[in-house]
């Protein structure tokens, strides 16, 4: 059993950024499993598949195969053998995400994926319910929040330096709608775990985060 360090939290929290140089700096792998779902999802939406349809989302995921490896150390998700990065991060593909992520068909069909990677080396896994669900024997877990405004005035400025648009109020509203759905579904929601430790990051510099949690390794 490798050491396990579990990140969850809403969107826009920092928990991928943080993940990744936590992972760095301890030599772990960093398993990004939001960008499986979002790999699920964007096969639904590539398909014409409607992500309302239980039944239909949970069949293309069934017939579809989702695998992860690593280049230069960036995490690269492979949907039937075919490098997607490029396409899961758009607003469409993360609304469509939370939306197909309710389904246990969906869940079920990643879960096994996910303990595998951690059972045979030392990770951070980030996510919604990978201290509660995925890893519940977890080494050190975290419970990574910050308000939704700053959230929110993250991903905007992110954006916005990519040189693309931001409108800060619509991307607040996506944010929020997506915690609602998130917080609020049966299966696996977003909760922190009775043994994680709770850190706001609102106030906190990236660095500030990554410090506190390696401090915390034992
Ligand atoms: O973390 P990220 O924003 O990439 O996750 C996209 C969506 O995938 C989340 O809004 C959530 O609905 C879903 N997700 C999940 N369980 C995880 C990771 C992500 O339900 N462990």
């Amino acid at each position: 059993m490798g050491y396990n360090i579990a990140i969850d939290g809403p969107a826009g929290a920092g928990k991928s950024t943080i993940a990744k140089l936590v992972a760095k700096e301890l030599s772990f792998i960093y398993v990004d499993t939001g960008a499986m779902y979002r790999g699920m999802a964007y096969a639904c939406l590539k398909a014409g598949v409607d992500v309302e349809d239980e039944e239909a989302v949970s069949k293309k995921c069934q017939e579809s195969t989702i695998e992860i490896c690593y280049e230069e150390g960036e995490q690269i998700v492979l949907l039937n053998g075919e490098n997607v990065n490029g396409y899961i991060r758009t607003p469409e593909v993360s609304a469509a995400t939370s939306k197909i992520a309710v389904y246990s068909g969906v869940r079920a069909r990643l879960l096994d994926l996910q303990k595998d990677l951690a059972k045979k080396q030392d990770v951070v896994m980030d996510g919604r319910d990978i201290g509660t669900i995925v890893l519940p024997q977890a080494d050190l877990k975290i419970f990574l929040t910050a308000s939704s405004a700053e959230r929110a005035r993250r991903r905007t400025k992110e954006l916005l330096e990519k040189g693309q648009e931001a409108d800060f109020e619509q991307i607040k509203k996506e944010i929020e709608e997506r915690d609602q759905r998130d917080s609020n579904r049966k299966v696996s929601p977003l909760k922190q775990a009775e043994d994680a430790i709770f850190l706001d990051s609102s106030d906190l510099t990236i660095m500030e985060v990554v410090e506190k949690i390696l401090s915390l390794k034992k």
